[in-house]
């Protein structure tokens, strides 16, 4: 076996299941918080026993004082963060609570990493750019999803170049996460199918990529599996219990495993669909699955061929490579399942823009561990096959 040696990132403590968002006031009172900005957006905050009020509630009862954030914008924007941090100034705020999805995780990190690390993001974007620690920070979330509540990953646009990038550091890993499914059965059924293939995709993506190792591994089979029977049922009746607990344990796997392994160039290319056309990012990775694998299958054909069994595909007699064909026959049929559209077409995408698009997808975090290296014409190429399918 092949010598090898990684640092193995998770956040130090987890509440997981039913009812455990009851427990965030005592637990951020044992970590000394006074004054947390819950960052969260307006449609959360005005839910009734939602994830806000029930946040709230906890604070209250443990005697903690708080400011409300509630502006956070899907593919969180430098404005975003730049409010939370002039409010947590002006309110002597000493800690942050994130409610929400990756948008609102990911715009806590944000303004955690301009409140210590200087007021210019942009020149932080990249791995391990950062020197000194975030503000406390407690995550809970509420889709699943993207993993940020467990990542070191912060997605952040800027608004004016309409660039995604990822600022990655362990200092961004919250100190607490909570993913209490009751929180989630109101997710709306777009809003399911579109988290939920961010998680298929962020157990995908690790067990190709050129960083994965046993330990992710264990994490994407066991995420993909859960994943298989569980969304669609999630997405068919969301009040399903069962399935939203199963796609929390997915996400969370997925979230480790990526944490770790990485991911690859479905992120890298999603992020320029999002930054440019301000699309969810869960249906961006959904769209490009299948054409970015396909154009990986020659780098790992093994690995493919395990995935479609992993997803429940008869390979019995198969050559490897026609096994590794049917996972992505099984992407496809995942995403047509839980009503995802067809062709980048469909959220503005325009094939003016792909030469762009492309160069920026491999500038990204995630282009590197991409199982196969390409060039921009590869991923023009992609982009096309994403934009032509029917
Ligand atoms: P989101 O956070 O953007 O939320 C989308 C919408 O869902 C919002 O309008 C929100 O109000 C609503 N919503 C959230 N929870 C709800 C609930 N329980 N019930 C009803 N409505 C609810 O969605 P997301 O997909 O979780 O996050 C996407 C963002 O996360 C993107 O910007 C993406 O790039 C980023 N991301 C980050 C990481 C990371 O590790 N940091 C990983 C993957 C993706």
């Amino acid at each position: 076996m092949a010598e090898r040696s990684y640092d193995f990132l998770m956040p130090s403590v987890n509440f997981f299941g039913p009812g455990v968002i009851n427990k965030i006031g005592e637990r951020a009172k044992m970590l000394g918080m006074k004054k947390p900005v819950i960052v969260t957006d307006k449609f959360l905050e005005g839910m009734k026993d939602g994830a806000v009020e029930q946040t709230l509630k906890s604070l209250d009862a443990a005697g903690v004082d708080y400011v409300i954030y509630n502006n956070v914008e899907p593919n969180p924007k430098i404005r975003n963060i730049k409010e939370v941090k002039k409010l947590y100034e002006e309110s002597g705020a000493d800690s942050i609570i994130t409610v929400g999805g990756g948008s609102a995780h990911d715009t806590g990190k944000g303004a955690g990493i301009i409140l210590t690390n200087g007021d210019d993001i942009t020149k932080l974007a990249g791995i391990e750019t950062l020197d000194k620690a975030l503000p406390p920070l407690i995550a809970v979330n509420t889709t699943a999803g993207t993993g940020s509540e467990l990542t070191r990953h912060a997605v952040i646009t800027n608004e004016e170049t309409h660039l995604k990038f990822v600022v990655v550091s362990w200092r961004n890993i919250p100190l607490v996460s909570f993913n209490d499914p009751t929180l989630m059965l109101d997710v709306p059924k777009g809003l399911t199918a579109a988290t939920g293939m961010d998680a298929f995709v962020q157990s995908i993506e690790p067990y190709v990529s050129v960083d994965h190792n046993p330990i992710t591994d264990s994490q994407c089979i066991e995420a993909i599996k859960l994943i298989e029977t569980s969304l669609r049922e999630a997405v068919a009746n969301g009040h399903n219990l069962e399935a939203r607990t199963k796609m929390v344990e997915a996400e969370m796997l997925a979230g480790m495993a990526f944490n770790n392994a990485n991911l690859g160039y479905v992120h890298a290319m999603a992020h320029q669909l999002g930054g440019q056309y301000d699309a969810p990012h869960g249906v961006c990775c959904a769209l490009l699955l299948p054409y970015v694998e396909e154009y990986n299958i020659i780098a790992c054909p093994e690995r493919f061929a395990e995935l479609a069994k992993i997803m429940g595909e008869n390979t019995d007699g198969l050559s490897t490579r026609d096994a590794a064909e049917l996972s992505i026959k099984a992407m496809k049929q995942m995403s047509e399942d839980v009503g995802i559209p067809k062709s980048i077409k469909e959220i503005g995408a325009k094939p003016e823009d792909f030469e762009l698009m492309a160069e920026n997808a491999l500038k990204d975090g995630n282009a590197f561990s991409n199982p196969r290296k390409g060039t921009k014409e590869d991923i023009v190429k992609i982009f096309q096959a994403a934009y032509d399918a029917k």
